[in-house]
């Protein structure tokens, strides 16, 4: 048996089970009340209950470790049957405010972060993920319940706006299929109904998907992971670039549909003595010139064997500073829980060394 009910949307299952509505119901039990079994799904027939049992798998991931951030994130590590893992990460981006009488007056601002792919094939220099290989894609079902079991874990009400961003372990865009039907099962208002708009989906840059994604017009929000101005260097840090430059990519996200307000975002890790100079940042601001673009400049988080360093937080700053003044929007990512292996493919790769 390797359906899960997490593997559809409410339409899809409305059309597996007779009568309809008990997707609606069970849409409820899994995505506002977060059960893990059938059984528990208390205003099914029995009848029902043993015919679910049969056909679909609920239990699709297993925490196997959690760890903490100074900061209040939480980065979970999950094994999927085969034995892979993967990990996603609870980040904490305002904490909650009170009032003097105690009474909540800001609510704590949630953003999730998925893996879609255990490993990845696209094989960056300077990523961990990609350097155990690639092993499988994941399926829909394993990609919900990420975010599933991460708001039941952390006791997130149902209706508690929270983001997605598909920048976890693997390349969103090549499990293409997987990755947009979970954008559409998150967004289903008769379950967690995450809005397109609140789901982000980061990509190194498969130009030919951008475009098929585009298509689609599923709302989502893009980000493009450029790190490089020129296709020499960009070569280097990514070999995709070799099939996909960065001339295509532009290409690609000019057709790419956007929500009015919306602006695609380009992240840039920065790595000291790598792309970290003005000069960059001047070829950064005339080839993104015509776009509705943000940028989101990365510090490089090192790790174990790597050749590349963290970045000088005064080059970073000049660095935005340069794309700020000539009115291009600039921001730098806050690291987040710094000190719990935080960039993605570290949690998995401590736990191997330990084991
Ligand atoms: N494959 C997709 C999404 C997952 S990677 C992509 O590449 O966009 C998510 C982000 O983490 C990418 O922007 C990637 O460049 C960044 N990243 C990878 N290794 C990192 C590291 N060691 N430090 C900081 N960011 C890193
Ligand atoms: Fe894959 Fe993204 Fe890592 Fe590159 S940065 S190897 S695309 S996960």
């Amino acid at each position: 048996m390797d359906n899960s009910v997490q593997d559809y949307t409410r339409e899809e299952l409305a059309q597996k089970i007779k009568p309809s509505f008990r997707a609606k119901q069970i849409y409820s039990w899994l995505y506002h009340k977060y059960v893990t079994s059938f059984d528990d799904m208390k205003n099914l027939p029995q009848s029902l209950k043993d015919e679910l049992k049969q056909n679909y798998r609920i239990d699709l991931l297993k925490i196997v470790k959690v760890e903490d951030s100074l900061d209040g994130s939480r980065k979970y590590l999950f094994e999927l049957d085969d034995g892979n893992t993967v990990e996603a990460v609870l980040l904490l981006m305002k904490k909650e405010q009170y009032h003097e009488d105690g009474t909540i007056k800001h609510q704590a601002k949630y953003t999730v972060c998925i893996s879609c792919q255990v490993g990845c094939k696209v094989g960056c220099a300077f990523c961990l993920t990609a350097k155990s290989g690639f092993m499988r894609n994941l399926t829909t079902g394993e990609i919900v319940e990420q975010i599933r079991l991460i708001k039941k874990d952390n006791s997130i009400d149902a209706n508690r706006r929270l983001n997605i961003v598909y920048m976890g372990m693997g390349e969103p865009l090549d499990n293409l299929e997987a990755v947009s039907h979970s954008s559409r099962v998150f967004a289903d208002p008769d379950g967690m109904a995450i809005a397109p708009h609140r789901q982000t989906i980061s990509t190194s840059g498969l130009s030919s998907k951008i475009v098929k994604l585009g298509k689609m017009d599923l709302g989502v929000n893009l980000a493009i992971s450029l790190h490089a101005v020129d296709d020499e260097l960009r070569e280097k840090l990514m070999p995709i670039n070799k099939a996909y430059n960065i001339q295509s990519i532009i290409d690609a996200v000019k057709q790419f549909p956007l929500n009015q307000r919306k602006r695609v975002m380009f992240e840039y890790l920065v790595i000291k003595d790598v792309n970290d100079d003005l000069k960059s940042a001047k070829r950064l601001l005339s080839l993104l010139d015509g776009i509705k673009a943000k940028v989101n400049l990365i510090y490089f988080n090192p790790y174990g064997g790597t050749e590349f360093k963290r970045p000088n937080p005064k080059d970073m700053i000049a660095f935005q500073e340069y794309l700020t003044k000539r009115g291009l929007l600039c921001t730098i990512r806050e690291s987040k829980g710094l000190d719990i292996s935080a960039a993605c493919g570290q949690l998995r790769d401590n736990e191997k060394d330990n084991k």
